[in-house]
């Protein structure tokens, strides 16, 4: 038993804790718990506990279905919204085969092998997400098909008696409870739409603080009366619901992404690890946009990215470089913009940060800028210049995945199979559906 793993039991004891939650997330990042009673715990450590795979989607084939989750100590953390006594807690667990080693089907192991990679590199991947979301009256939409937002405030609106303003400042309040450090928080664009922008932190726990982000906003949301949604594009006629992420890479002590007195600051390193991103953005987008709705928010406008580009201050860009004040490098970082609130945050930066380290590893060239607004360029103009389209639909977006050679390279043989095969199904399921636009739009005419 090492330090971390007696610390967590000694904790348990001291804290009164009844229930200790082991989380994991299947292939698409739902969260998976199991509860357990205290006296498991030292067990769970040194075994893992057993579960079954294949009732999880994208873990395990049924031939191969006995599976082990083991929780990792340095994540013990107690849940505040269960009660001060007779406490619950939660610690993330890394998936085992049967025989103890890590399983090459779990997200959270994907992740750590891309981590893995960015160390022999010599790199450490930061991260800081933009986390955008919408607060609505319900799960359910109202009698015109459409969800209800709980108020009608814009961009940075401070609603006085606001539901948004105090359902901010309770879910910011629980979040640091938790451990998260939140950077920021606004009213977005569209109505009852917010943003919570968590601190940066390394690209391992920034994917867990997300996914305990998700619960405490939608355990918070309830508590209030109210329903919290990460679906990419709720209405059409509203902006989608983005979950734009900053990276910097560093060596040692200091940003490998800066270099005072280039073009924007920006090193060497920083223009490849940009090249490599938006080379293989459309390889990627199945991962980082996942649903059928997730290409409702990239095509629907809303400031959300359609075209393979990066600018400066330029927001219909794939990638921007934030601004810093002048001596602030330990700052430099570059902003990915496609991805949205329901990507698996796991593989989604295993994706990002592998097609970036590739663009180190080969050196890449960097194309240039995109000083205009890409969407308002003729399509013959945005050829010449380069900026590709990002798949226009999840049937697109697998079809561009599948010819990958670096996605079964990042992800694995097991989870590049298994998430291709969950998303050909949705796009089948999806495929066959008469919509109520089609309804509207032909019924009466044809
Ligand atoms: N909601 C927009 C999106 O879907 C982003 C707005 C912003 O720039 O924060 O990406
Ligand atoms: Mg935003
Ligand atoms: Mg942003």
């Amino acid at each position: 038993m090492d330090r971390q793993q007696e610390f967590v039991l000694r904790t348990i004891e001291e804290r009164d804790v009844r229930f200790v939650r082991l989380w994991f997330t299947d292939v698409v990042g739902s969260l998976k718990s199991v509860a357990l009673a205290p006296a498991e715990v030292e067990g769970a450590f040194e075994e893992g506990l057993g579960f079954d795979g294949s009732a999880i989607e994208g873990l395990a084939r049924v031939f191969e279905s006995d599976m082990l989750a083991q929780p990792d100590p340095s994540t013990f953390q107690i849940l505040p919204w269960r009660g001060a006594t007779e406490q619950t807690s939660r610690m993330f667990c890394d998936v085992l085969t049967p025989d103890g080693e890590p399983s090459a089907a779990d997200p959270r192991n994907v992740l750590k092998r891309t981590l893995a990679k960015a160390a022999d590199m010599g790199f450490t991947c930061y991260t800081h997400p933009e986390i955008e979301f919408y607060l609505l009256k319900s799960d359910r939409p109202g009698p015109d098909g459409v969800p209800v937002p709980v108020d009608q405030a814009g961009y940075f609106d401070h609603v006085p008696g606001g539901v948004a303003q105090d359902f901010r400042r309770t879910a910011v309040t629980m979040l640091e409870d938790v451990g998260i450090s939140v950077e920021f928080s606004h009213h977005e664009g569209g109505p009852g739409q917010n943003e919570i922008d968590l601190r940066y932190a390394d690209a391992l726990q920034t994917a867990d603080n997300i996914m305990t982000f998700r619960t405490v906003i939608r355990e918070v949301a309830i508590q209030q009366g109210t329903y919290a949604t990460f679906m990419p594009k709720p209405f059409s006629d509203h902006p989608g619901s983005g979950m734009h992420t900053h990276f910097s890479l560093f060596e040692g002590d200091s940003n490998a992404f800066h270099e005072p007195g280039a073009e924007y600051q920006l090193s060497k390193t920083a223009r490849q690890f940009m090249a490599g991103i938006l080379k293989h953005a459309p390889e990627f987008t199945a991962v980082t946009n996942q649903f059928v709705n997730s290409y409702k928010r990239l095509w629907g406008g809303g400031e959300a990215p359609s075209y393979v580009s990066w600018g400066h201050n330029n927001r219909s860009a794939l990638m921007r470089v934030p601004l810093y004040k002048p001596g602030k490098g330990q700052a430099a970082r570059l902003e990915y913009r496609g991805i949205d609130s329901a990507a698996n945050p796991y593989l989604a930066y295993a994706v990002l940060l592998g097609a970036g380290l590739k663009g180190i590893e080969e050196g890449y060239e960097l194309p240039p800028a995109a000083v205009e607004d890409v969407s308002l360029l003729t399509s013959a103009e945005r050829r010449l210049m380069g900026h590709h389209p990002l798949p226009s639909s999840l049937h697109d977006a697998v079809r561009q995945m599948e010819d990958s050679e670096l996605m079964p390279e990042i992800l694995g043989e097991q989870v590049f199979e298994n998430f291709l095969r969950n998303k050909r199904d949705e796009w089948q399921e999806y495929r066959l559906q008469v919509t109520p636009y089609e309804i509207n739009r032909y019924l009466g005419i044809l």
